[in-house]
């Protein structure tokens, strides 16, 4: 097994800069997680490390060993995708096997391989049967299947469950953890699913125009993000975005009035008088106890989502567009204007010209 070590990877497809100086270190058995906007240049990455595009500039190492100019098939890494071609005349099994009668393993060997793969994929059951007789999330495990025999120092996935139904989605998610669990092998995986991320990832690499934009553990990058873009593209539904200006201790607006807790006081010392991005969570607000007067948002309701263990709240305040997500039994009216009240210790505030964390 190894780590993957990215070393100012760029890559140029003509006037393209579909990869922009990207350095990543992935640690041996790690399970990192690439996410970003569709064309952020995902998909790139991978190829690049699997061999199949070469890098403009910069190096890639798997294991100590620079592999830049090693082609794909010494590289030992099995690539996942979203459509994954099983031969329709051919059993499971024999899809399973195919890479590694290629490669000249024996046939004990080949037979022991299938077989471990198949247990831990529980698919045995399955082995003598043709792809079509086969539901998706069966033809998926085959398809990883394929991937796990070859005992590959590293996976690529890329989108692997996008085409499954939720349900599915949510079982081969599990598969997927267990198998990591089982085998330890290195793993780069692309989504787009945020619980994907979330719940998979032991780091989460956030991507915007071919560069990282952050690299941290789910909770951090959720808790910590270090920019707007982080903060808007990691959770769901999406965190609230409201300008105010810093006065006296406050960020204000004609709709809010948001206590700034020390950290923040300190970070915004050179800002009185200035716009700021105040970042909130829909969980980090809630109906606005009766004589509350900090930290409170004026919202008009337009839309109210009981959703059974809690209820969305979907309003505006001014041209920001507020979501919230309340206790079940805490519920408003349809065009009603109220008071929602944000968790002082779980605000974030962005800078409005570089939209960084101020913290
Ligand atoms: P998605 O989430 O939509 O799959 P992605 O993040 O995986 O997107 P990439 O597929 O890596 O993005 O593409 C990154 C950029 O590079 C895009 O602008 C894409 O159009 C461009 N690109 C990718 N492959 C090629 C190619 N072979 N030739 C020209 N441009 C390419």
């Amino acid at each position: 097994m190894a780590g993957v070590v990215l070393e100012h990877l760029t890559k140029r497809f003509g006037r393209v800069v579909a990869v922009k100086d990207f350095s990543l270190s992935v640690r041996d058995r790690e399970f990192i997680v690439l996410v970003g906007p569709s064309g952020c240049g995902k998909t790139t990455v991978l190829r690049m490390i699997a061999g199949l595009e070469t890098p403009t500039e910069g190096r890639i190492y798997i294991g100590d060993k620079l592999v830049n100019d090693m082609p794909p098939k010494d590289r030992d890494i099995a690539m996942v995708f979203q459509n994954y071609a099983l031969y329709p005349h051919m059993s499971v099994y024999h899809n399973m096997a195919f890479g590694l009668e290629l490669r000249r393993t024996s046939r004990a060997e080949t037979r022991a391989r299938v077989e471990e793969a198949a247990r831990i994929l529980q698919i045995e059951h399955l082995l003598e049967r043709r792809p079509r007789e086969l539901s998706g999330g069966q033809r998926q495990r085959v398809a990883l299947g394929r991937a796990i025999v070859r005992k590959p120092r590293v996976f690529l996935m890329d989108e692997p469950l996008s085409n499954l139904d939720a349900k599915l989605r949510v079982e081969m998610r599990a598969s997927l953890a267990e198998l990591h669990q089982a085998l330890g092998v290195t793993t780069l995986y692309v989504t787009h699913d945020q619980i994907e991320a979330m719940t998979m990832g032991h780091r989460i690499v956030v991507m915007r125009g071919g560069a990282i934009e952050q690299v941290d553990t789910p909770l951090d990058l959720y808790n910590k993000p270090n920019s707007k873009f982080v903060g808007e593209f990691i959770g769901s539904p999406a965190m609230n975005f409201l300008k105010g200006t810093v006065r006296q201790g406050q960020v204000v607006s004609p709709y809010m009035n948001l206590a700034l807790r020390s950290e923040l006081l300190a970070a915004l010392r050179g800002y009185e008088g200035q716009e700021v991005w105040v970042g909130i969570r829909p969980e980090n607000l809630e109906l606005a106890p009766p004589g509350s007067r900090e930290n409170l948002i004026r919202t008009t309701i337009k839309l109210v989502e009981p959703i059974g263990a809690e209820t969305i709240l979907i309003g505006s305040a001014g041209e920001a567009s507020i979501t919230a997500r309340v206790e079940a039994e805490e519920t408003a009216a349809v065009g009603e204007t109220l008071l929602l009240q944000a968790r002082p210790d779980k605000v974030h505030v962005f800078d409005l010209q570089t939209e960084r964390n101020v913290l």
